[in-house]
């Protein structure tokens, strides 16, 4: 059924693949998640015109994701076509102090290439696994950065194939947020604007960083970064140490023993453990301390 449903699909990517009931247990840092009906690697604007048109014309529900770094997906899977653009859209050129990535170019990669045209203003983001659309969509931030402050403007696709440019104030970032997620705008292309510095210093800046980044975080083990948002006037990871979470069990899924604030795959966790999890520690420090966490993670799909 699937496999005729989906068949057309190809057509659409002359250059392209698509991989039908494709586990997005591959295609996502946590390493869970059920298999996704179509998984689609477009290579430019048209291509995801085309296949945003296709579905919608079908009823056939579609989600953009680049690295699949912030996604906890559930492990029933993805009912309807992933897009993902970090495989054939990932193309990052300088211009004087200006950036132009694609959106599934990886973000660590787009700070090396300001770091080798002597460009600051990327160095916070050195160390975040996303692509630069995912970045981009979830206002990413690190040690006092964060993706508002260097996108001069976006290049979106609105679900009905319109493209256009909205400049920095038009994206209405906040803290993990922006307009793409209100309107479900596709992030084609951002234009970074980044000033010029010293190499040395750049690059020393970036080394500091993922130092503290090896010395804090779990980057040995499965995760998607913090689990929970930053609760207003609290650290979420200091909340969870506090309420005794640190280390605790579900199944494969561990709130780490390194950083309560990350949820880790120990080998073999499910979207089930892990939400589980979640859940019981949002609901102890909520009985603890009367704060309520919100998810950052992104929660797609369906239950088995
Ligand atoms: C070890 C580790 C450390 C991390 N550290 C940080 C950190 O310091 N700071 C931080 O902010 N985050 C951090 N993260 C989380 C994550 O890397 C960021 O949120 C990143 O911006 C997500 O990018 P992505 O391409 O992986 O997005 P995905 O996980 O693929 O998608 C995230 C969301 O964005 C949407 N999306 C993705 N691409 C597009 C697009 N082109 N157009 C429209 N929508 C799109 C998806 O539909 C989804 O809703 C960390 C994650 C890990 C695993």
């Amino acid at each position: 059924m699937t496999r005729e449903r989906y068949a057309a699909l190809a057509g659409l990517l002359p250059q392209g693949r698509v991989l039908l009931d494709e586990s997005m247990a591959r295609h996502t840092s946590f390493r869970v998640g059920g298999p996704a009906d179509a998984l689609a690697y477009p290579g430019n604007a048209a291509e995801v015109a085309a296949v945003v048109l296709w579905c919608a014309q079908r009823d056939i529900p579609w989600i953009v994701i680049g690295n699949g770094t912030n996604l906890l997906v559930r492990d029933g899977g993805i009912r309807g076509v992933v897009l993902k653009l970090s495989e054939r859209m990932h193309g990052i050129a300088v211009e004087r102090n200006r950036l132009t990535a694609q959106a599934g170019a990886s973000l660590p990669a787009t700070a090396r290439a300001a770091l080798a045209a002597s460009l600051t203003g990327l160095e916070f983001a050195s160390g975040i696994p996303g692509s630069v659309g995912g970045a981009v969509v979830m206002n990413a931030g690190a040690y006092g950065g964060a993706m508002e402050q260097v996108v001069r403007r976006v290049e979106v696709m609105a679900p009905d194939g319109d493209v256009r440019w909205l400049d920095g104030p038009e994206m209405r970032f906040g803290y993990r947020h922006s307009r793409c997620a209100e309107e479900r705008l596709t992030v084609l292309t951002a234009e970074m604007e980044l000033e010029a510095g010293d190499t040395d210093l750049i690059g020393a800046r970036m080394s500091e960083l993922a130092a503290q980044r090896r010395e804090k975080q779990p980057l040995n083990l499965p995760s998607a970064g913090s689990t929970f948002k930053r609760p207003e006037g609290h650290f979420a990871g200091k909340l969870i140490e506090e309420a005794g979470m640190k280390g605790e069990r579900v199944g494969g899924a561990q709130v780490s023993e390194l950083h309560a604030g990350f949820i880790v795959n120990l080998g073999g966790a499910t979207a089930t453990d892990i939400l589980s999890l979640m859940e019981r520690v949002a609901g102890t420090v909520e009985r603890r301390t009367g704060v309520r966490m919100e998810p950052e993670v992104r929660i797609l799909g369906e239950d088995l």
